[in-house]
């Protein structure tokens, strides 16, 4: 058996860097895991001006975060977490082949709110998938559609054609480098996914097409597709005051408990979920100072 962290948080924002800043002074074994750090959000604003004793633009922001990080010497593992799965006490984590156990995990994954499609949530876990790895191989010699968000997801993409018999591939980003007998690039936007009991075409600003799964590849997946069993509003996980979710040891911060979406808020409830995580940890592990 591999090493058990005390706390896994996942994540690469503000919410998840603050958590991982607390839990570090709080002299918990954590690890820290994210797509990318201090990526998308964080660097995408043009100037912070209500964060304390910040103004500047995002990249500065960022740079600073960086320089703390770094004095601080808190450790970030990139990687994209497919699925987090809680079992007899303990929380395992999934990166395609790759797997890390925790006593307890704080979620501080963002939200993606624009760009949902039409009937993704309804039709979650019913043909409606965020990875290719976890699901491929259940579409074996069907046809599905994979929307790419960006580049990155090409290899994701092109993976899901070695089960089915195509993968018609829109691409939300100009320009793409996807190759592949069973790879087709569309064009089109896509809108929505319509189904009865499971998912049965896609609906595009070209029409429809016929598919019997599709593929959501983006960076953020909601959080009820990340972890089974968790209570969410449909939108933002269901959270006490201490961040606790409803299943034990799972916390979480950041905009994917709700508004408002902003940075102060994510960094405080960082540092909420990571004081809660040790609660939880002392409780139930008597993990002493
Ligand atoms: C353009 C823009 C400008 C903004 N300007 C301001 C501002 O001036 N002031 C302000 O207060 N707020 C601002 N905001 C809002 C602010 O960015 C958010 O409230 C804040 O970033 C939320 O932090 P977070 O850590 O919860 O989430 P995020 O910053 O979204 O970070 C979540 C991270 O988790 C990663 N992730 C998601 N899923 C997974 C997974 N499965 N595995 C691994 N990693 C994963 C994502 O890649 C992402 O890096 C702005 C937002 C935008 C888009």
């Amino acid at each position: 058996m591999g090493k058990v962290y005390d706390v896994a948080i996942v994540g690469g924002g503000i919410a998840g860097y603050t958590a991982a800043l607390t839990a570090k002074h709080l002299l918990l074994d954590y690890i820290w895991l994210g797509e990318s750090l201090f990526g998308g959000k964080l660097r995408a604003a043009e100037t912070v001006t209500n964060f304390p004793a910040i103004a500047g633009a995002g990249a500065d922001f960022v740079e600073a975060l960086e320089r703390q990080q770094t004095r601080e010497g808190v450790h970030f593992t990139k990687a994209r977490i497919d699925g987090i799965y809680a079992s007899g006490g303990k929380f395992l984590l999934t990166s395609g082949a790759e797997t890390f156990e925790s006593r307890s995990a704080i979620l501080a994954t963002g939200l993606e709110v624009k760009g949902r499609l039409k009937g993704e949530n309804e039709f979650l876990g019913r043909g409606v998938s965020y990875c290719a790895v976890c699901d491929g191989a259940l579409y074996r010699g069907k046809r599905i559609a994979a929307v790419l968000s960006s580049a990155a997801f090409e290899e994701e993409a092109e993976y899901l054609a070695r089960f089915a018999e195509k993968v018609y591939c829109y691409c939300l980003y100009p320009g793409n480098n996807l190759h592949g007998e069973r790879v087709e690039v569309c064009s089109g936007i896509p809108l929505a996914v319509e189904g009865t009991d499971r998912v049965n075409r896609l609906i595009t600003s070209e029409g429809a097409v016929p598919v019997s799964g599709v593929f959501l590849l983006k960076e953020c997946a909601p959080p009820q597709a990340l972890v089974g069993g968790l209570h969410t509003d449909g939108t933002h996980v269901s959270v006490n005051r201490d961040l606790s979710t409803n299943l034990p040891g799972l916390f979480a911060a950041g905009d994917v408990t709700g508004r408002p979406y902003q940075y102060a808020k994510a960094a405080g409830e960082g540092c909420v979920a990571a004081h809660s995580a040790r609660a939880f940890l002392r409780q139930t592990h008597e993990k002493s100072d």
